[in-house]
């Protein structure tokens, strides 16, 4: 199937307004309450292990706290400027006296670049000029984002500086380890800390080495922009029922992070077409979530929470239903990353599955069909983790 353009997969209306991370899911659960979890505190993390619940042990919580022990810096939840994300050097960047910046062709920092950040442990990285509509208009706390003439980033308590320079983005995948998904919800499930914590050190170290060749850079985890548009104008796949992005190679497997430049970088091409074509017939993560708040239609204008930013045709998840079950499970709940039908180890078999999937998508029904059939994505009990 050829690719096809990003205006084409994800069409956005001209009146299209920048989100306020405020209106977010995590955003208004702040606004309401003062905590975006309500299961993470001490006290309660501590009821369940005492209570003896499966999945929330005492061996589950200390390997679960530490796989996001950078997660991000210092314990605190906000991320934007901190850290390893710092949108100033963290001084390991050198300014060699008598030396300037590195030239090449954007053609030749996409070529280095990419080399680059696959040796850091990127699952894949991609480029493309940076569009401002998913730069968030405000932080989930307030903060303006706003786009200044200045040589580097920088926040203060009233805003977050962007410099106009920063023409570029660098997003960037971090794989996730598929058996140990399939414990969640649950406080086995530590591939998602793990994830979070591999980003902000690949975060700082591309931002490091982009600021090596003598230019700027501003990292992000999920903070300060939406991560999946960005994603999918950079190359790196397409958005799914679930409001996810899905790669080819690692499916719904792979947290985001994003790197804003001033190093000119050429375009990558779009991921191959067929991922939005299949999500349309197999809606596997739709019957499996229970809490009703994935569309099982087709993709839409109409947002269907306070949560959602309208102005983009896609399928609208409801964030705000989903966020409740995550605290009536006590846990993140990712049930619909665990069923997805592109979530495979590497193999021939599954490899001959997508050729199809992008060449002959009138299988496509029978695929989800088979997929489901076969048990793939269902939960493995999290004390089996231990065995
Ligand atoms: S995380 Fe769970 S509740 Fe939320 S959309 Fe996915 S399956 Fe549904
Ligand atoms: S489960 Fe199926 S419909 Fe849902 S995101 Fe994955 S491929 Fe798409």
């Amino acid at each position: 199937m050829a690719s096809k353009s990003f205006d084409e997969l994800y069409p956005v209306k001209d009146e299209y307004d920048r989100f306020d991370a405020r209106e977010t899911a995590f955003g208004q659960a702040l606004k309401k309450t003062g905590k975006m979890l309500q299961f993470s505190s001490l006290e309660s993390k501590a009821g369940r292990i005492l209570s003896g619940k499966k999945g929330f042990s005492l061996l589950d919580y200390a390997f679960h706290d530490a796989a996001g022990m950078y997660e991000t810096p210092f314990g605190e939840r906000h991320t934007q400027d901190r850290g390893n994300y710092k949108w100033q050097s963290l001084g390991t960047a050198k300014k060699y006296p008598g030396v300037g910046k590195w030239e090449a062709t954007p053609e030749e920092a996409a070529k280095a670049v990419r080399k680059a950040c696959k040796f850091y442990g990127a699952g894949d990285a991609g480029f493309a000029p940076l569009d401002r509509r998913w730069v968030y208009s405000h932080t989930r706390y307030g903060k303006p984002i706003v786009f200044e003439d200045v040589e580097e980033g920088y926040t203060t308590e009233e805003k977050a500086v962007i410099p106009e320079s920063h023409k570029w983005v660098i997003a960037l995948t971090v794989p996730m380890d598929l058996e140990n998904f399939m414990h969640t919800p649950s406080a086995t499930e530590s591939v998602s800390g793990l994830g979070y914590s591999r980003m902000h050190f690949l975060g700082g170290m591309v931002a490091e080495f982009i600021r090596g060749l003598g230019y700027h850079a501003v990292p992000c985890g999920n903070d300060t922009a939406l991560s999946v548009p960005i994603a999918i104008q950079a190359g790196l796949g397409h958005l799914g029922r679930h409001g996810r992005l899905i790669t080819w190679k690692h499916g719904s497997m792979c947290r985001i992070l994003k790197v804003f430049t001033d190093l000119p970088l050429a375009q990558s091409p779009m991921a191959p077409g067929g991922i939005v074509e299949f999500c349309e017939d197999c809606k596997k993560c739709a019957k499996h979530c229970p809490s009703q708040s994935i569309s099982n239609g087709k993709r839409d204008y109409q947002t269907v929470s306070d949560a959602n930013n309208p102005g983009a045709l896609k399928w609208y998840v409801n964030a705000e239903s989903c966020l409740d079950y995550w605290n009536v499970v006590e846990s993140g709940c990712g049930i619909c990353f665990r069923v997805c039908s592109f979530n495979k180890k590497p193999g021939l078999h599954h490899d001959v599955v997508k050729w199809f999937i992008r060449n002959i998508p009138a299988l496509n029904k029978f695929w989800a069909w088979s997929d489901d059939v076969m048990g793939y994505g269902k939960r493995v009990p999290p004390e089996k983790f231990w065995e």
